[in-house]
């Protein structure tokens, strides 16, 4: 929705708002909050505030340290849960240099930088549907630590009273509704303990802002319930993980691009190159869109998460899907994604690729439409399907080699995530698992 200052102000005043959270987010996709009185509300309004940058992850160097937040009226919503002081509003900012300037390291700005270089070939809109997939923990009674005690054994689309995480679910959609969340679908998921929500397509920027508040939602419903919300792509070994599929479509201002109705498969050439873009730089944009270590721990054959580099109309196994809606919902559906992910990095990566894709006029080997988890390698080879990048370190190699993705974070926001995953990878490979110990204790 479209807010004016005014309406912001009057609103505030009649619900009795008494605090603003303003939110920002991180190199690593975590929302940060600075929260001020309603006092302030002006001077926000007015592109006034201040806040220190330089304790925020990829943010600033301590000398320059003081930055600005713009607020981006749009974003203005309030949390249903206030107590009896007033409500807490929130409202999405865009972060600014001292010299007003705007900020490059904040991922959000960095996706308004590439959805404006689509604008100049003729698009109006990059729109998303994320499918985010969470599983619900139980919390230690004593403690109030996450532990991961599963809190059904439920399965796919399973009814209660199998379904415990059922009421929390209901609730959690509830609160989304109130807060204009146009939730769609909502269910359980393949593995016990795990949920799906699902929420109308927005533009690019507006679906990331939707999705980093979804899993604020998500998580503050679900401790009302004794239980914690995590969207780590794989918590337990052996069951299904967690994606984050990302659905989407490029609409210019005769609808939706990728649709044509005189095609054999009822697809335009844009989404054919856009398809195009996306499978040549998949193997590269992978550090972004799956950027833990866990995340390649999901990325695996046997649970639903694609692992090689392939495109059906029918099948669900491949990495993109074309699910068979066409018209206005004609789309590409990329499987890989997992909700680990800055969603505002990742949008601007699968854009810059699908952009490559539409500019050099990339297409797209031809769908396989038969199961690649039964292909052998030579197989896989004669119809050039490759692998998705099999940890961390290898999907930052491949990230390294690409200079288009490179280009869809800009130089700041490039070494900032190449340093920072880097030493996340180095910490882990020097830690010993307990998978190692029951191995080779005894065999050596
Ligand atoms: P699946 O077939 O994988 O189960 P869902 O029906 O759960 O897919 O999710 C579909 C998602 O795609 C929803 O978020 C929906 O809003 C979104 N969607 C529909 N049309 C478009 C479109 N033209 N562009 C982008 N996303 C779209
Ligand atoms: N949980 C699966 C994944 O890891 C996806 C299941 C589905 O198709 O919805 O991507
Ligand atoms: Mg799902
Ligand atoms: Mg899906």
């Amino acid at each position: 929705p479209s807010y004016t200052k005014d309406d912001i102000r009057k609103i505030a005043k009649d619900e009795n708002v008494k605090f603003l959270r303003l939110m920002f987010t991180d190199l690593y996709g975590v929302i940060k909050n600075v929260e001020v009185p309603i006092s302030q509300l002006d001077k926000l309004l007015d592109n006034k505030l201040m806040f220190d940058g330089s304790s925020i992850d990829g943010f600033v160097r301590i000398e320059e340290s003081d930055m600005w937040l713009y607020p981006d009226l749009s974003t203005w919503m309030i949390f249903p849960w206030g107590n009896e002081h007033g409500k807490v509003a929130r409202i999405i900012c865009e972060v600014y240099n001292a010299d007003r300037t705007p900020f490059v390291g904040d991922p959000r700005n960095n996706l308004i930088r590439v959805l404006s270089e689509m604008r100049k070939l003729g698009f109006t809109e990059f729109n998303i549907g994320p499918e985010p997939e969470f599983f619900l923990f139980k919390l230690d009674p004593q403690t109030g630590k996450p532990t991961t005690d599963l809190n059904d054994k439920g399965s796919y689309f399973d009814l209660a009273p199998v379904d415990l995480g059922e009421n929390c679910r209901r609730d959690i959609v509830l609160e989304l509704e109130n807060m204009g969340f146009d939730v769609e679908a909502s269910h359980h998921e393949v593995a016990p303990g795990q949920h799906e929500i699902d929420f109308k397509y927005a533009d690019a920027l507006h679906a990331c802002d939707n999705i980093q508040t979804f899993k604020l939602v998500v998580k503050t419903v679900a401790r009302k319930h004794g239980l914690h919300a995590t969207f780590m792509p794989k918590p337990l070994d052996r069951i299904n993980g967690s994606g984050m599929h990302i659905n989407m479509s490029l609409f210019d201002k005769n609808g939706n691009a990728f649709f044509d109705e005189n095609d054999n498969m009822e697809l335009s050439e844009k989404a054919r190159y856009f398809l195009g873009g996306l499978l040549k730089h998949a193997r590269s944009f992978t550090a972004i869109t799956n950027p833990t270590v866990n995340s390649y721990k999901r990325l695996v054959p046997g649970y639903e998460a694609p692992v090689y580099v392939a495109w059906s109309g029918r099948n669900r196994s491949p990495l993109v899907r074309v699910p068979i809606a066409r018209g206005l919902s004609t789309r590409l559906e990329l499987r890989s994604v997992d909700p680990s992910a800055n969603p505002y990095l990742a949008i601007a990566s699968i854009l810059e690729a699908g952009l490559d894709g539409l500019r050099n006029k990339i297409e797209p080997p031809k769908p396989v439409d038969r199961n690649i988890y039964v292909m052998d390698k030579e197989e896989r080879e004669s119809n050039g399907i490759t692998d998705l990048p099999s940890t961390l370190h290898n999907a930052l190699k491949a990230l390294e080699k690409d200079d288009v993705i490179a280009k869809s974070m800009g130089p700041h926001l490039y070494q900032s995530f190449l340093e920072g995953k880097r030493l996340e990878w180095e910490a882990y490979r020097q830690e010993v698992s307990q998978w190692e110990r029951d191995q080779y204790l005894e065999l050596y």
